[in-house]
This record gives C-alpha cells, sequence and structure tokens, in this order.
C-alpha cells in the first residue's frame, strides 16, 4: 500500500496550527515545524473578532476556545481631543462581540488537538532554511536548529509569517509599497475606571489615534499610532517625553494613570507596519497562506482572523485531493482554488485598513471639523438604539465572505 500523503506545514502561528490540526483530524500525515521553542516570544494581536471566534467554533473548539484566558470588553468609549464623548455597548451590536485572548496559550491549544491525531508530528525550534527542489517542483524543506534534517513532502505550506521564508525561497516575492505609520506597543497595569472586563478607549484628534485594550491578562494593552519612521526621533526624546504625549492624547484621567505607572510599563516596541496581498500565493509543490501571503495591518484587528478563515478554506480544497493520493497536478489545482476564494476577501479587508490611517494623518483643516462634529452629534445622542453598521465595521467583525468548514 502506498504512503498516506503527507503535508509540511511551517509556522505554528494562527494558521499552521489551525491547519495543521484540521489535516490531521482527516487522518493526512502533517509535520508541523516552529522555529520557536515558546509561543510567547512571537509577539502577535490578541483581538479575537467573531468571524475568528467563529471559525474556531466550526472546528469543533469552542469549549476549549472559551476556557482561555481572555477578556470580553462590553463596550468602546469615544474621546475626542482629550474629553470622553460617547459609550456605545457592544451587546448591542453583535452577539459575540471581540475578545482578547492570550496568544501563546491559543497556539499551545491547537498545537495539543494536533498532537492528539495519529500522524501529526510538531518539531518545536526548527527553522526552515530552505526548500528541497526536484524537476521544477519543491519536494520538501530544510531546517537548522539542535537537529538539521531534511523533511519531504507531498505539500510544504508556508504559514511563516510577514517575514516568509517559504515564500521568498519559492521566489513568490513581490515590491510592495511602504505603509505610512508604526505602532508603539506596551503594557500597563489596569485602571480602576476600566476593569477587566470594561470599555476599550478610543482616542481620536485630528494626526493621532490611540487605543486601550483591556487585556487577558489583567493588563491594559496600548497602542499609539505614529507617523513611519518617527519613533527614532521618540526615542531619542526618551520615554518620559512620548508618554507625556500620549498622556495629553488620552486626558487627564488615562493619563495620569500611564505617567504614574511608568515604571511598570511593560515591553513597549515599535511595529513596523506593512501591508500587503501577494499576486501569487503558489508554486509547484507550495502554497502561502496567512501573514505569509497577506501581511496585515492591525488596524480593525483584523491578521489572527484571515489567518484562520485562510486555514479552514485551505483545509477544504486540500483534505479530498490529499485523501485521493495528493497527484501533484491536482494538487496544484488545489492551491490555486485557495488563493481564488480567499483572495478577494483580504483585498478588501485590506482596502478597508488602510482607510483610518489615511483620514488620522491628514493635517487638513476639514478632519478637525469632521471630529468636532461627530463628537457633537455623539453627545447629543445620535445614533440612538440599535442602528446598522457601517461597512468597514461589519467587515472588520464579520469578514466579507462566507466561510464554512466543510470537511
Ligand atoms: C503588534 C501586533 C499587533 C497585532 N494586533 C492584531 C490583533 O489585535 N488582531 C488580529 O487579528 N491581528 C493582529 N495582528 C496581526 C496578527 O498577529 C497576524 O496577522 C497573525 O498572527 C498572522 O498569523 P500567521 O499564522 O499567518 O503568522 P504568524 O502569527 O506571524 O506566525 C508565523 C509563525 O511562523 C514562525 N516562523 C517564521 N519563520 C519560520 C521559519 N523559517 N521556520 C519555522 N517557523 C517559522 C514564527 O515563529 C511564527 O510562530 C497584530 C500583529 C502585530 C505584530
Amino acid at each position: 500500500m502506498s504512503q498516506p500523503a503527507h503535508v509540511a506545514v511551517v509556522g505554528a502561528g494562527p494558521a499552521g496550527a489551525a491547519l495543521a490540526y484540521l489535516l490531521a483530524r482527516r487522518g493526512i500525515r502533517v509535520t508541523l515545524i516552529e522555529r520557536q521553542t515558546d509561543f510567547a516570544r512571537e509577539f502577535r494581536g490578541e483581538v479575537l473578532m467573531p468571524s475568528g471566534i467563529d471559525a474556531i467554533r466550526q472546528m469543533g473548539l469552542g469549549a476549549e476556545f472559551d476556557a482561555l484566558p481572555q477578556a470580553r470588553p462590553q463596550a468602546i468609549d469615544f474621546h475626542v481631543h482629550g474629553r470622553f464623548v460617547r459609550r456605545f455597548a457592544l451587546p448591542d451590536f453583535m452577539e459575540d462581540p471581540p475578545r482578547m485572548v492570550s496568544q501563546p496559550r491559543l497556539l499551545e491549544m491547537l498545537v495539543a488537538q494536533g498532537e492528539a491525531c495519529e500522524g501529526f508530528r510538531f518539531v518545536r525550534g526548527g527553522a526552515v532554511t530552505d526548500l528541497i527542489e526536484e524537476g521544477g517542483r519543491s519536494v520538501g524543506v530544510r531546517l537548522r536548529g539542535e537537529a538539521p534534517e531534511e523533511i519531504r513532502a507531498d505539500l510544504v505550506v508556508g504559514c511563516d509569517g510577514r517575514g516568509s521564508v517559504v515564500r521568498r525561497r519559492a521566489g513568490l516575492d513581490e515590491p510592495r509599497d511602504p505603509e505610512s505609520f508604526d505602532v508603539i506597543w506596551f503594557k500597563v497595569p489596569l485602571p480602576p475606571q476600566v476593569g477587566p472586563d470594561g470599555a476599550v478607549q478610543a482616542f481620536l484628534r485630528p494626526g493621532q489615534l490611540c487605543l486601550a485594550l483591556p487585556a487577558f491578562d489583567g493588563r491594559l494593552q496600548v497602542a499609539w499610532l505614529i507617523r513611519k519612521g518617527s519613533y527614532g526621533d521618540l526615542k531619542q526624546r526618551g520615554t518620559d517625553a512620548w508618554l507625556a504625549d500620549i498622556a495629553v492624547q488620552t486626558g487627564p484621567e488615562i493619563g495620569a494613570h500611564l505617567i504614574r505607572n511608568r515604571g511598570a510599563l511593560e515591553s513597549p516596541f515599535v511595529l513596523d507596519v506593512v501591508c500587503y496581498l501577494l499576486e501569487r500565493w503558489t508554486a509547484p509543490g507550495v502554497l502561502l497562506i496567512g501573514d505569509a501571503c497577506h501581511p496585515m495591518s492591525p488596524v480593525g484587528g483584523q491578521g489572527l482572523n484571515i489567518a484562520l478563515r485562510d486555514a479552514l478554506v485551505a483545509a477544504n480544497h486540500l483534505v479530498t485531493v490529499l485523501e485521493a493520493g495528493a497527484a501533484p497536478e491536482a494538487l496544484d489545482a488545489a492551491c490555486a482554488a485557495v488563493q481564488a476564494e480567499r483572495f478577494p476577501e483580504v483585498a478588501e479587508v485590506e482596502r478597508y485598513q488602510r482607510m483610518p490611517p489615511k483620514v488620522v494623518f491628514r493635517s487638513d483643516w476639514w478632519v478637525g471639523a469632521v471630529l468636532w462634529l461627530a463628537a457633537g452629534l455623539a453627545r447629543l445622542g445620535f445614533p440612538r438604539g440599535r442602528v446598522a453598521l457601517p461597512p468597514i465595521t461589519r467587515t472588520f467583525l464579520h469578514g466579507v465572505t462566507d466561510v464554512k468548514l466543510e470537511v
């Protein structure tokens, strides 16, 4: 009897860990390769939208997901020019509101589910450095690590994130335009006025946007958008100076809290924001999904959700072909079908992701005027009751296409 098909999945982020589990539970041999030994060493966003939560529930892992450390904010508070404007209760707009979830724990949970399946192998701490090529086709990967090895496979799926080695080695890299902004991230203790399941705080003024979210670990996650390349100047001015800038933006209460907790500021770092979409996600014997083919901006908290949805669609197209013996032409056609199905949603989401920074960083007079007008209307109580969500919000919450796991 011939060997069952074998897939090498490179990278155990949400895309790779989810896909590896979905294939393994259908009896397909999978090797999942992750360069880190500890998931906490790779920073990811923590916001899961209803679309991502739905993907996990479709995988049959709803109970395991609900048991993970998480914060469930109940509202969004909007502040304009440092003044509180309006609170919007999230349950008024959606049934399963976004949650902030521990990414290391989510990934450990997905890998543990995979490990319970026969034929699943997890290589922890092994970095893929190259593809094995034969007859114009990739037939496996080379690993560097404690035990360097070659892993041969019918298909290599690159889920190795924004700096993907698989993408580069498969010749799928493309030139791209840089985004106009970066983001400074840090955590501080949670202020009493926010609380563990309290409100997300959004601070807006022309040229500035800052978000503060209650995180899964009982702290406050702060994300501050800055003009691209301006971090060098901020760093030179020192933490006290840029914290004072944020404090002006966030108004007296949160601002004072940030400055008081300056010493407890945890792991501040700057995210070099990239956002683009490859024209080609496949090469003979190779498929890319997740950030490897569409690195996402943090705007709208989309990357994790889109990565999970990619995994569901990839499993739908790949399982039958792998079960039927993994003929190379059929596999390549299935990979092309994954791209064809996912491309429109990713393109639409990234189009929306580029919009808010473009408006925020404009210095035109009308941006300030629109903000004042919106703040005035919101204070007067508009909109009232349950309203239809604008397309950008609907897209960020629920995605664009209907993604259903079929295998
Ligand atoms: C600061 C920040 C905040 C964000 N906020 C949010 C948010 O709130 N909500 C949201 O939905 N998205 C957010 N995102 C985006 C989100 O984290 C990514 O879009 C998502 O993690 C992509 O998943 P992925 O599985 O494709 O890739 P990744 O999560 O990047 O995983 C790739 C994995 O591959 C491994 N790897 C890389 N190279 C190799 C190699 N050569 N060999 C073996 N393994 C390798 C890496 O160690 C990593 O574990 C944020 C991103 C950042 C950086």
